[in-house]
């Protein structure tokens, strides 16, 4: 039994930053469970913190319940299992398949970090597959209990595949408390998805803030642009090379690219998806079009497979890679990673750059230090693997692909608790987490002053009582 006459909440990492989302909730009724267990982002994949000792007693923590399959959400799973954690981890079934890419992927760019600056890697490939035995699945808008007093009820953030908004109740007899976990939640509409479902009635919610104190500009546009870009590109005999991040993004852009090339709106000229997780988180999607919104679901019951058509070729292997060399003339190239920070896209970007035919398409947040950024910046000549590389290609930026919330639909978000006809909301405080402190402290004053909701951004492991 934990010696608490409440409920408690600790956010151990993952306030105050965007990444790193690590929760602690504690019960009077003795049950302890974590929501999520993210790496802690910045320039490098994996930062010093993710080496600090979790700040609990991994043998008293009842299970892992997780929102969704991206890194900074699922990234010191493989570190709390090394270090002994036995319990079970939970999440939809999709987001453990992607979760599986996810963390395939970050052990070998963990790996190279580790080679590169010395040191010990946070885990290794073997350290990530004894995570795997221990994880369950629970799926959309079922009550499924953790513990003796603890029950989830899984919603749809309308984020990535798969991703989750979990529902916790905590009962001490007749009593329930709920907690609503937010994760991160969907810029909806999404082009694939359905939209983020609504908040529902809790008495606390721990919400993402990525965004708190920006808007996105208008989505409408994005698609024009998109078709702009590519028709330029053709036109020249270029080569369009758009860097993408595997989840998601892909997915999204294929099935954009899908309906201009099947609308007969773009020439037909040969696309390439050159990124293996992207190639595998695409099998994911297309096995998961129940979970897609229901437009999309129509298009598909009409017989187009969203991820196929006409010169398609998806290259797994590196000799399949190499073939992209000898295809003439004008062609478009997924690869990852989004920001050209390693992944196949910066070999493309190093032969690409230098022509003036060639567009290099951003589609999405370049973080400082990266490549990405370098480009997006408007830089001349960038260097890449020891090489003076010059800039000659057309740098471009597509806005409004973002897979996160804007600060308005944040505040709309939150405006719905409660429900309709249902009297006064349960509400009674929000605590704002993963965002950089400006954006967190903004949408809490924004939930304060416009809608009279107690909203805070929470202390770093700091336990919270939950009345
Ligand atoms: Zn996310």
């Amino acid at each position: 039994m934990n010696e608490i006459s409440k409920p408690r909440i600790t956010f151990c990492t993952g306030v105050g930053t965007v990444t790193g989302a690590n929760f602690l909730l504690e019960t009077p009724g003795g049950s302890n469970i974590l929501i999520d267990c993210g790496m802690v982002q910045g320039e490098k994949v994996a930062m010093q913190e993710n080496h600090e000792e979790f700040p609990y007693d991994l043998a008293s923590i009842d299970a892992l319940i997780i929102t969704h399959a991206h890194l900074d959400h699922v990234g010191r799973i493989p570190k709390l299992v090394k270090e002994g954690y036995k319990g079970p981890i939970y999440s939809t079934p999709e987001t453990r398949e992607l979760a599986e890419l996810v963390l395939n992927d970050a052990v070998n760019i963990i790996a190279e970090e580790a080679r590169r600056e010395g040191g010990e890697p946070l885990y290794v490939a073997a350290d990530v597959e004894k995570v795997f035995p221990l994880w369950r699945t629970v799926e959309y808008h079922k009550d499924f209990k953790v513990s003796d007093d603890i029950s989830i009820f899984l919603k749809d953030a309308g984020h990535i595949l798969g991703s989750s908004m979990i529902e916790v109740t905590v009962r001490a007899g007749e009593a329930a408390l709920k907690i609503l976990f937010t994760g991160d939640l969907g810029n909806s509409p999404h082009p694939l998805l359905r939209d983020t479902e609504a908040i529902g009635d809790p008495d606390y919610v721990v919400m993402e803030s990525v965004y708190g104190d920006r808007n996105h500009g208008p989505k409408e546009e994005r698609l024009q642009e998109f078709e702009r870009v590519i028709k330029e590109t053709i036109a020249r005999g270029g080569t369009l090379v758009i860097p993408a991040f595997s989840l998601d993004r892909t997915q999204v852009l294929l099935y954009e690219l899908n309906n201009l090339v099947e609308q007969g709106r773009i020439q037909s000229v040969p696309v390439f998806v050159d990124s293996p997780m992207g190639i595998k988180a695409t099998d994911v999607y297309r096995a998961s079009t129940a979970l897609f919104n229901e437009a999309v679901r129509a298009q598909i019951s009409r017989g187009d497979d969203i991820f196929r058509f006409p010169r398609l070729q998806y290259t797994l292997t590196q000799d399949e890679s190499q073939y992209i060399d000898h295809a003439k003339g004008a062609k478009i190239i997924l690869a990852g990673s989004g920001m050209s920070v390693g992944g196949r896209v910066v070999r493309h970007e190093s032969r690409f750059l230098p022509d003036p035919k060639n567009t290099v398409l951003l589609v999405g947040y370049q973080a400082a230090g990266s490549l990405g950024r370098e480009l997006a910046d408007g830089a001349k000549k960038v260097r890449i693997h020891g090489e003076t590389v010059k800039v000659k290609a057309k740098v471009e930026t597509l806005y409004g692909y973002s897979a996160h919330r804007d600060s308005d639909h944040l505040v709309e978000f939150v405006a719905g608790a409660g429900g309709e006809g249902t009297g006064e909301p349960r509400l009674k405080q929000v605590f704002v987490a993963m965002g950089e402190p400006g954006a967190s402290m903004h949408l809490a004053q924004r939930l304060n002053d416009e809608l009279n909701v107690k909203a805070m951004m929470p202390e770093r492991l700091k336990p919270y009582d939950l009345e």
